[in-house]
Order: structure tokens, then C-alpha cells, then sequence
């Protein structure tokens, strides 16, 4: 749903709770299902937690954890010298580990609203002439790692963080994929195949949600819902049927 569709009455609401923090996957909630958004920023109700992607996690913190090893040692990982970056990890991993600490992130507060909106980053590039790019790492079984629309506006959203901070940003944002390999005998070890996909950004683009995602936060009318869940229009089949 793009921000040009939040009904106009919706710019009388008023001024904001300046403590008010919008996070990366929130954002990305209003992009999706606008209701959902409402729900959690307005009401306080959120979707029941799904069971936890631990071994996503696990290889989230193995690739940090590789990733590392090589900054310490000023080399560019083997898959990004693969797919022929003329760049380097970013140094300070000082600031990196602060980016990349979901109670931190890269956060900025927008002055005219006074709402904060951050994110934790994976890794991010540093270029030559100082421009930085965000690579986000990604496990899946599917055979191709694709750049999905949310993992766009995932990249997007921390590129334009890093421009809110003054940063000079690269207009490509990174997923370093690793794909489990599925043809072989499985004998308890999963091997992956790593590639990267690259993406053209259009970080201007998240202020248009921003504002509209704070306006509507601010809103006491039920936004439409999105159309990538079903969940709504389930419990509503459901409820005259079960009476609870
Ligand atoms: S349709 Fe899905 S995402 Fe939207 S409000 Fe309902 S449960 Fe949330």
C-alpha cells in the first residue's frame, strides 16, 4: 500500500508522542498491511508470536561471527571477492556491533516529527570514495535467493538511515544468501551455496512511509488491511461459527 492512499483526514491528527519509536520490521508492517501496523502502534495488540527461526539465527550468528574474523584481518570475505566488490567490510566494529544491537541500531529521529526510527543492521560495505553499503545475510532452502520486495525496503530503510546520519551511501544494497544444498546425502551437516544479490535502492522513498506510518499512528480510524494476510478475514469466517 503505497503512503498516497492514508485518507487525507489523517493530517489533522495530532502532534505525535515525541518519545514514540518506530522500529525497521514495524515500518515494514505498515508498508504490508496497514491495519496490523495500527493495531500494534495505536492499540497496543500484536500478532501472536510464530515459533523462533533458530536455525536462521544460528547462521545469522555463525556469518557475524566469519565476518568478523575477517575485518580483524582486513579481507574481504571469499563470496564478495566471488561477486567482484571493489569495497571493504566496514572497519569500526565498535559502532558496527552498536548498529547491529536490536535494542540500538541505526536509529534517527526525524525533526519535524520527533520520531525515532531504527533498525539493526547485519554488515554493512565500505567503498573507495567512503560511500557505504548495508548487506543483509540471509539462510533459505529455496534454490535461488531472490531480492523480495520486503527485502528491498529492508535495504532501503537502513540506507536511508544512514543518509539521516550524514552518512554517503553506495545506491546498491547487498543479500548475501546461503542456500542449503538439497542434492546431497544428508549426514547431519548442511551445506550451503553462498551467492550474492545485489539491489538497486531508492532509500527517498521510506520517508514517504515514515510520515504516513506516524500519521497514522496517530489515527483513531481502522485503516484497511493489507493483502498479503488472510488472517483478519479467518477470524472473522471463524467467529460466527464457533460464538466465542
Ligand atoms: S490482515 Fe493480517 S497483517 Fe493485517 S491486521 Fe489482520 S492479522 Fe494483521
Amino acid at each position: 500500500m503505497s503512503a498516497a492512499s492514508i485518507p487525507d483526514d489523517l493530517f489533522a491528527a495530532p502532534a505525535p508522542d515525541r518519545s514514540f519509536v518506530i522500529s525497521r520490521s514495524q515500518l515494514e508492517m505498515y508498508r504490508k498491511c496497514p491495519r496490523c501496523f495500527w493495531l500494534r502502534k495505536r492499540h497496543g495488540i500484536e500478532q501472536p508470536d510464530s515459533f523462533p527461526f533458530t536455525l536462521n539465527n544460528a547462521v545469522d550468528f555463525l556469518v557475524k561471527r566469519s565476518f568478523d574474523g575477517y575485518r580483524r584481518r582486513g579481507e574481504l570475505p571469499p563470496m564478495l571477492q566471488a561477486h567482484g566488490l571493489n569495497a571493504k567490510l566496514f572497519s569500526d566494529q565498535q559502532k558496527l556491533d552498536e548498529w547491529r544491537n536490536n535494542r540500538k541500531g541505526i536509529r534517527w529521529t526525524d525533526p519535524l516529527t520527533g520520531v525515532t526510527l531504527y533498525g539493526a543492521v547485519d554488515d554493512i560495505l565500505e567503498f573507495p570514495d567512503g560511500s557505504l553499503a548495508v548487506i543483509d545475510y540471509k539462510a533459505s532452502g529455496s534454490a535461488d535467493g531472490k531480492v523480495y520486495p520486503s527485502y528491498q525496503f529492508q535495504l532501503e530503510t537502513y540506507t536511508y538511515l544512514l543518509q539521516r546520519l550524514g552518512f554517503k551511501t553506495a545506491p546498491t544494497g547487498y543479500l548475501a544468501y546461503f542456500l542449503a544444498v538439497k542434492d546431497q546425502e544428508f549426514e547431519g551437516q548442511l551445506p550451503f551455496r553462498m551467492v550474492v544479490r545485489e539491489a538497486e535502492l531508492n532509500p527517498a522513498g521510506v520517508a514517504d512511509y515514515f510520515r504516513a506510518a506516524v500519521e497514522l499512528s496517530q489515527s483513531d480510524r481502522v485503516p484497511a488491511s493489507g493483502e498479503e494476510c488472510d488472517l483478519c478475514r479467518f477470524v472473522g469466517e471463524t467467529l460466527p461459527v464457533i460464538k466465542c
